[in-house]
């Protein structure tokens, strides 16, 4: 049973193995933290936010302190999809940012409760309408 979890990722439930989404390559035990299985590109964060003001004029540029700011980007090795982006201090381990309970999805979805999320009696969730795009003008 295959069980999407992002865009990209999504878990085979009875090997437990993390699976990228886009080529079905096998990323890693779905206990661990997917980002194992992937590629990790380390970006000084100047290439992506370069600074707006002369840095030698002013000492902030709006630009981040590679000293104190990386971006990880995270691909898939087979594909190359980009899968995960995070801003970390140097040196800091990646996020384990999804962390699923494995047993109790299994057993979930062999009740067939995962497919719909359960509602609470009585009350039906919340519905928020998104206002549309905000428009920078002139
Ligand atoms: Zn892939």
């Amino acid at each position: 049973m295959k069980v999407n979890i992002t865009e990209y990722l999504r878990i085979e439930l009875d090997t437990e193995r993390w699976e990228c989404r886009r080529c079905d390559r096998e990323l890693g035990a779905a206990r661990e933290n997917y980002k194992r299985g992937l590629l990790v590109y380390d970006r000084d964060p100047r290439e992506i936010h370069p600074p707006l003001l002369d840095s030698r004029l002013y000492s902030r540029t709006y630009s981040p302190d590679p000293a104190w700011c990386r971006i990880l980007e995270y691909y898939c090795p087979s594909c190359g999809t980009m899968i995960e982006v995070e801003y970390l201090p140097p040196g800091h381990p990646p996020l384990h940012d999804i962390e699923l309970d494995i047993d109790d999805l299994k057993a979930r979805w062999k009740k067939g409760a995962a497919a719909e999320p359960e509602r609470q009696s009585g009350s039906e969730l919340p519905v928020r309408k998104l206002a549309p795009a905000h428009r920078h003008r002139g």
